[in-house]
C-alpha cells in the first residue's frame, strides 16, 4: 500500500528482527492514520534533500520495540518516527545539519542525530516533544547533548 508517491506503508513496517522473531509488524488503524502523516513528513524531507530517503525502521508494534530495546515512550510505537539515511545525499551528520534548521517548515517535530554502537542514523517524528530543547538534539552512547553534534 501506497502511502505517498515515495513511501509505502511495507517500507514502514519493515523490520528484519520482526521477521527472524516471527513478530506481527501489521499497524492497527490507528497507527495506520500517524504512519500516514509520517509518510507525508518524509515525502517533504525528500524533496529538500533531492535524493532518496531509506527508512531503516518506522512502526515497531510493542512486542518489536521491546525485542530492539526501544524505550517504551518511543514514537515508534505510535508511528509517529522513523529512521532514516540518505546515502546518495551524504552522512547522517550533513542530513542532520540540512534539516535541523528547517523543522518547523518541514513539520518535523522532534530531529535527533543518532550514534550509537557504530551505527550512524536520523530520528525524525511527527510529534513535538514535551520539553522544547529536546527538539533537535544528538544522542551517542555518551548521552544526550542539545543540537546537532559531530559524531566521533
Ligand atoms: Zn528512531
Amino acid at each position: 500500500m501506497r502511502l505517498t508517491a515515495h513511501f509505502s506503508l511495507a517500507e514502514l513496517t519493515a523490520s528484519n528482527k520482526a521477521a527472524a522473531l516471527r513478530i506481527d509488524n501489521t499497524p492497527p488503524a490507528d497507527v495506520l492514520r500517524r504512519l500516514q502523516g509520517t509518510a507525508e513528513m518524509l515525502e517533504r524531507i525528500r524533496s529538500t534533500v533531492g535524493r532518496p530517503i531509506v527508512v531503516t525502521s518506522g512502526y515497531r508494534c510493542p512486542p518489536l520495540n521491546r525485542a530492539v530495546g526501544g524505550v517504551t515512550s518511543s514514537d515508534h510505537v505510535t508511528g509517529q518516527a522513523a529512521d532514516i539515511v540518505a546515502p546518495a545525499f551524504g552522512t547522517p551528520y550533513q542530513l542532520a545539519r540540512l534539516l535541523a534548521p528547517l523543522v518547523s517548515t518541514l513539520g518535523i517535530g522532534q530531529l535527533i542525530l543518532e550514534g550509537v554502537k557504530g551505527k550512524q542514523w536520523v530520528h525524525v517524528s511527527t510529534r513535538i516533544p514535551d520539553k522544547l530543547f529536546n527538539r533537535v538534539i544528538t544522542i551517542t552512547d555518551a548521552g544526550a547533548q542539545v543540537g546537532i553534534q559531530v559524531l566521533s
